[in-house]
Protein backbone atom coordinates (compact mmCIF):
# COMPACT_ATOMS: atom_id res chain seq x y z
CA UNK A 1 0.00 0.00 0.00
CA UNK A 2 3.00 2.39 0.68
CA UNK A 3 3.66 2.86 -2.67
CA UNK A 4 1.44 5.85 -3.85
CA UNK A 5 -2.07 6.40 -4.33
CA UNK A 6 -4.81 8.43 -5.58
CA UNK A 7 -5.53 12.10 -4.05
CA UNK A 8 -2.79 13.26 -0.78
CA UNK A 9 -1.14 10.17 -1.22
CA UNK A 10 -0.58 10.92 -4.95
CA UNK A 11 2.95 12.42 -4.55
CA UNK A 12 3.98 9.43 -3.11
CA UNK A 13 3.84 7.60 -6.05
CA UNK A 14 6.47 4.68 -7.21
CA UNK A 15 4.99 2.21 -9.16
CA UNK A 16 4.67 4.56 -12.27
CA UNK A 17 4.51 2.11 -15.19
CA UNK A 18 4.21 -2.05 -15.90
CA UNK A 19 7.87 -2.28 -15.17
CA UNK A 20 7.66 -0.44 -12.22
CA UNK A 21 4.80 -2.62 -10.96
CA UNK A 22 6.96 -6.16 -11.74
CA UNK A 23 10.34 -5.42 -10.39
CA UNK A 24 8.14 -3.99 -7.22
CA UNK A 25 5.99 -7.29 -7.20
CA UNK A 26 9.71 -9.36 -7.54
CA UNK A 27 10.96 -8.12 -4.93
CA UNK A 28 8.40 -8.41 -2.50
CA UNK A 29 8.69 -11.82 -3.66
CA UNK A 30 12.03 -12.64 -3.88
CA UNK A 31 11.97 -13.32 -7.11
CA UNK A 32 13.29 -11.50 -10.42
CA UNK A 33 10.91 -8.65 -11.86
CA UNK A 34 7.65 -10.09 -12.77
CA UNK A 35 6.41 -9.42 -16.56
CA UNK A 36 3.69 -6.87 -16.26
CA UNK A 37 1.41 -5.11 -18.43
CA UNK A 38 -0.78 -1.55 -18.70
CA UNK A 39 -3.78 -3.94 -17.76
CA UNK A 40 -2.07 -5.47 -14.78
CA UNK A 41 -1.06 -1.32 -13.58
CA UNK A 42 -4.64 -0.60 -13.97
CA UNK A 43 -5.95 -3.69 -12.14
CA UNK A 44 -3.60 -2.69 -9.48
CA UNK A 45 -4.58 1.19 -8.62
CA UNK A 46 -7.90 -0.08 -7.71
CA UNK A 47 -7.13 -2.65 -5.79
CA UNK A 48 -4.07 -0.71 -4.06
CA UNK A 49 -6.82 2.05 -3.42
CA UNK A 50 -9.35 -0.37 -1.74
CA UNK A 51 -6.90 -1.54 0.16
CA UNK A 52 -5.67 1.50 1.76
CA UNK A 53 -8.84 2.99 2.22
CA UNK A 54 -10.39 0.01 4.38
CA UNK A 55 -6.83 -0.36 6.25
CA UNK A 56 -6.86 3.32 7.27
CA UNK A 57 -10.44 2.89 8.29
CA UNK A 58 -9.42 0.04 10.71
CA UNK A 59 -6.42 1.44 12.01
CA UNK A 60 -6.12 3.33 15.42
CA UNK A 61 -4.49 6.86 15.34
CA UNK A 62 -4.18 9.61 12.64
CA UNK A 63 -4.50 9.26 8.99
CA UNK A 64 -3.92 11.52 6.04
CA UNK A 65 -6.85 10.74 4.49
CA UNK A 66 -10.26 10.62 5.36
CA UNK A 67 -12.11 7.94 7.47
CA UNK A 68 -14.97 5.96 6.62
CA UNK A 69 -16.46 2.18 7.58
CA UNK A 70 -15.12 0.21 4.79
CA UNK A 71 -17.06 1.24 1.54
CA UNK A 72 -19.31 -1.57 -0.21
CA UNK A 73 -17.25 -0.82 -3.31
CA UNK A 74 -14.35 -1.20 -1.88
CA UNK A 75 -14.74 -4.42 -0.24
CA UNK A 76 -15.96 -5.50 -3.88
CA UNK A 77 -12.80 -4.16 -5.54
CA UNK A 78 -10.27 -6.52 -2.93
CA UNK A 79 -13.20 -10.13 -3.32
CA UNK A 80 -12.87 -9.60 -7.35
CA UNK A 81 -9.07 -9.40 -7.06
CA UNK A 82 -9.23 -12.45 -4.55
CA UNK A 83 -11.10 -14.30 -7.21
CA UNK A 84 -8.15 -14.44 -9.72
CA UNK A 85 -6.09 -17.60 -9.23
CA UNK A 86 -3.32 -16.77 -7.00
CA UNK A 87 0.27 -17.44 -7.04
CA UNK A 88 0.99 -21.18 -6.99
CA UNK A 89 3.45 -22.51 -4.36
CA UNK A 90 5.48 -25.22 -4.85
CA UNK A 91 8.52 -27.41 -3.05
CA UNK A 92 12.24 -27.54 -4.27
CA UNK A 93 14.17 -30.43 -3.69
CA UNK A 94 16.27 -28.21 -0.66
CA UNK A 95 13.35 -28.33 1.22
CA UNK A 96 12.54 -24.72 0.12
CA UNK A 97 9.89 -23.27 -2.21
CA UNK A 98 9.52 -21.46 -4.84
CA UNK A 99 6.21 -20.02 -7.02
CA UNK A 100 5.27 -21.97 -10.23
CA UNK A 101 5.08 -19.55 -13.32
CA UNK A 102 4.51 -16.13 -11.08
CA UNK A 103 1.87 -13.92 -13.01
CA UNK A 104 1.60 -10.23 -11.79
CA UNK A 105 -2.04 -11.13 -12.07
CA UNK A 106 -1.65 -14.17 -9.72
CA UNK A 107 0.49 -11.56 -7.13
CA UNK A 108 -2.63 -8.85 -7.14
CA UNK A 109 -4.77 -12.22 -6.37
CA UNK A 110 -2.10 -13.41 -3.27
CA UNK A 111 -2.41 -9.79 -2.11
CA UNK A 112 -6.17 -8.87 -1.89
CA UNK A 113 -6.15 -13.17 -0.27
CA UNK A 114 -3.95 -11.98 2.52
CA UNK A 115 -5.59 -8.94 3.03
CA UNK A 116 -9.72 -10.60 3.22
CA UNK A 117 -7.45 -12.94 5.53
CA UNK A 118 -6.15 -9.93 7.70
CA UNK A 119 -8.99 -7.74 7.74
CA UNK A 120 -11.14 -10.58 9.07
CA UNK A 121 -9.01 -11.31 11.77
CA UNK A 122 -8.23 -10.94 15.61
CA UNK A 123 -4.92 -8.87 13.65
CA UNK A 124 -7.24 -6.54 12.40
CA UNK A 125 -7.45 -4.71 15.52
CA UNK A 126 -3.47 -3.98 15.37
CA UNK A 127 -3.42 -2.59 12.39
CA UNK A 128 -2.25 1.06 13.92
CA UNK A 129 -1.40 4.68 11.81
CA UNK A 130 2.54 5.66 12.77
CA UNK A 131 2.29 8.17 15.61
CA UNK A 132 4.99 10.32 14.44
CA UNK A 133 3.92 13.89 12.96
CA UNK A 134 4.23 13.92 9.57
CA UNK A 135 4.57 10.23 8.87
CA UNK A 136 0.75 8.57 8.25
CA UNK A 137 2.40 5.18 7.29
CA UNK A 138 0.27 2.50 8.78
CA UNK A 139 1.98 -0.79 10.56
CA UNK A 140 0.67 -4.06 11.99
CA UNK A 141 1.58 -4.51 15.01
CA UNK A 142 2.30 -7.86 15.41
CA UNK A 143 4.32 -7.67 18.67
CA UNK A 144 3.35 -9.80 21.89
CA UNK A 145 2.43 -7.08 24.04
CA UNK A 146 0.86 -4.91 21.08
CA UNK A 147 2.32 -1.85 22.05
CA UNK A 148 3.84 -0.49 19.04
CA UNK A 149 3.24 2.77 18.33
CA UNK A 150 5.95 3.74 15.78
CA UNK A 151 6.16 2.16 11.63
CA UNK A 152 9.86 1.95 12.06
CA UNK A 153 11.96 2.26 15.22
CA UNK A 154 14.88 3.52 13.32
CA UNK A 155 13.27 6.70 11.77
CA UNK A 156 9.97 7.79 13.62
CA UNK A 157 10.82 6.08 17.03
CA UNK A 158 13.80 7.86 17.42
CA UNK A 159 12.65 10.76 16.59
CA UNK A 160 10.24 11.05 18.94
CA UNK A 161 12.33 9.93 21.37
CA UNK A 162 15.26 12.67 20.53
CA UNK A 163 11.83 15.27 20.78
CA UNK A 164 10.83 13.73 24.08
CA UNK A 165 13.99 14.19 25.57
CA UNK A 166 14.61 17.78 24.18
CA UNK A 167 11.53 19.04 25.86
CA UNK A 168 12.15 17.39 29.47
CA UNK A 169 15.87 18.72 29.30
ZN1 LIG B 1 6.45 6.54 10.95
Amino acid sequence: MHTGGEGALARFEIVDDPDDLGRLLGVILGLPPLPATEADLAAMRPLRTALTRIAYGLAEGSAPIPIDPPHPDDIATVNAAAAVPPLVPALRPDGGTTIVAPTTAAALSSVARDAVDLFSSALARRIRVCAAENCGLLLLDTSRPGQRRWCSMETCGNRAKVRAHRSRS
